[in-house]
């Protein structure tokens, strides 16, 4: 009986002596396909209950694609592929300002066919202070100006078609005189372009490099600036907020 046992133990023993061997003995042959994780790829052995793992190395990444453009609104996304595995990983990308072609598409003609454009602005020079405001509505073939001055008020709409048209050439004219996209740089914190150059207000005939756009929607929706100057003596101030809006929208009473 204690014979039979101890072959028996033996004959047990060699059993499991021989699975073990069967188990990581064999010869490994790993899987073409690459497995991976977040930080790196290896070959895994296709043999059954195998956990031999061959070529493992960090992923090595591209240069990257811009996958979701950022815009003034919202970050962007850049994906960045392994070259091996083509595991992904993406990385956040911050607004820098529009190209110069989407500058350019704000300033098309078409654009300003049809839009209100208010101007409120403030002097101030030998201890007074003068405040004014106007508003010009354009469409394609009219246009309704208001402006506000010394307490007075004066509404009406342009005398002709020439003279809407012309009065709205001045406008487009003068917002273009002052937002070439090489004089501008974006400021994320504030999600403006700021002057970077000296910009001439051909009105006053002075330049300032104090002048803030503001775009929304890709299109402009604000003029700030500030300039000081001497005439006659005097030194004034001027703060003047230009306001464009309703592109597209204005609906005036055919004359
Ligand atoms: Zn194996
Ligand atoms: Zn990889």
């Amino acid at each position: 009986m204690k014979k039979f046992l101890s072959i028996l133990l033996a004959a047990c023993l060699l059993v499991s002596v021989s699975v073990m061997l069967a188990s990581c003995g064999h010869k490994c042959e790993f899987a073409e396909e690459w497995s991976k994780d977040e930080n790196s790829h290896w070959h895994e052995c296709t043999g059954e209950d195998c956990t031999e793992i061959a070529d493992k190395a960090d992923h090595t990444w591209d240069e990257g694609k811009i996958t979701t453009k950022p815009t003034q609104e919202a970050d962007g996304v850049k994906t960045f592929t392994c070259t091996a595995c083509e595991q992904t990983k993406t990385e956040a990308v911050a607004f820098t300002g529009m190209t110069e072609e989407e500058w350019n598409a704000a300033f098309d003609a078409a654009v300003f066919e049809n839009f209100v454009y208010t101007e409120k602005a403030t002097v101030k020079g030998n201890g007074m202070t003068i405040d004014t405001e106007s508003t010009y509505k354009f469409t394609k073939d009219n246009a309704w100006i208001k402006m506000v001055m010394y307490g007075q008020t004066v509404e009406q709409f342009a005398p002709s078609k020439a003279d809407a048209i012309e009065l709205r050439d001045e406008t487009v004219a003068s917002i273009k005189d002052i937002t070439a996209f090489a004089k501008y740089k974006y400021d994320a914190a504030t999600k403006t372009y700021k002057a970077t150059a000296e910009i001439e207000i051909e009105a006053l005939g002075e330049d300032t490099t104090d002048v803030t756009l503001t775009f929304a929607n890709g299109k402009l929706a604000k003029i700030e600036y500030n300039l000081s100057y001497t005439e006659n003596g005097t030194e004034l101030t001027v703060t003047s907020v230009v306001t464009l809006a309703d592109y597209g929208t204005v609906v005036l009473d055919p004359k």
